[in-house]
């Protein structure tokens, strides 16, 4: 029997966010690999072996799965939201192109998630109806001026932004240093939206403008959206203002 290798998004949270394909390739596969909380979110079913790895071996999860799946099995690596955004599906990638060449013959199939923007982008609004771009704020593999750079740029284009990542332990003082960046580049008063743990039992939902977003306000589960210049509130009678990026923009 050939080996596959599933890549599976499973989404922010709660299973009710988990897609019907990634239902279906976790049902398939005789064997999870996956960091230790995503896969504790997959039901126990019997038969189904299950590697649960620490964050920082994305590499080495990556290998042991391909050499699995290589070894003739049907193997499912789950990721947390969508497999392609900051997780597993370019770990597994870059696994294949330093790999054997057998790794190349496997079949490979990414199934999509909702990723940890869009749950928490429906929550508020639309803050990403217009363009947008998103970032990790992790400096693990990139340098934190590279981020500077982008964050920069990204307010001067007119983007929206999403935030990833925004700060652990071992990141003390780079999300204030990017609201700091972006206050010198953006109004005062551009929303920004913290969400954390969306999807789940202790999801929070925070809005403030630009000038009030601390660093202290996020934690590993929270994903940021800072808007654009364009970005503001609809207000309503006794409910929460709706986020909103217009779907135009002016010549800015
Ligand atoms: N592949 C994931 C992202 C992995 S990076 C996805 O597509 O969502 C990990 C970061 O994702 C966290 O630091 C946080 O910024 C964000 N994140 C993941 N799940 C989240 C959730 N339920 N609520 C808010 N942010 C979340």
């Amino acid at each position: 029997m050939s080996g596959k290798l599933y890549v599976v998004g499973l989404g922010p949270g709660e299973a009710r966010f988990l897609t019907p394909e990634a239902g279906a390739a976790l049902e398939a596969a005789e064997a999870l690999y996956g960091y230790v909380p995503y896969l504790a979110r997959v039901p126990e079913r019997a038969g189904q072996q299950r590697f649960a790895s620490d964050n920082r071996e994305e590499l080495a999860r990556a290998g042991a799965a391909l050499a699995h799946a290589a070894g003739g099995a049907r193997v499912a690596m789950v990721s947390g939201g969508d497999p392609g955004v900051f997780a597993m599906a370019a770990a597994v990638i870059e696994a294949i192109e330093a790999g054997p060449a057998e790794w190349r013959a496997l079949e490979v199939e990414i199934v999509p998630g909702i990723t940890a923007m869009l749950a928490v982008a429906a929550r508020t609004g639309a803050p990403l109806g217009h363009d947008f771009c998103a970032i990790s704020l992790s400096d693990n593999l990139k340098p934190f001026e590279v981020v500077e750079r982008r964050l920069r740029l990204a307010a001067q284009a007119g983007f929206a932004m999403a935030f990833y990542n925004p700060v652990s332990k071992a990141r003390p003082w780079q999300l204030d240093r990017a609201f700091e960046v972006l206050r010198e580049e953006l109004p005062g008063g551009v929303p920004v939206i913290f969400g954390r743990a969306v999807g789940r039992a202790d999801e929070r939902l925070r809005v403030l403008a630009l000038t009030h977003a601390r660093g202290h306000m996020a934690d590993m589960a929270t994903c940021i959206i800072v808007g654009s210049v364009e970005t503001r509130l609809v207000e309503r009678p006794g409910l929460p203002s709706l986020v909103y990026t217009p779907r135009s923009a002016g010549p800015r």
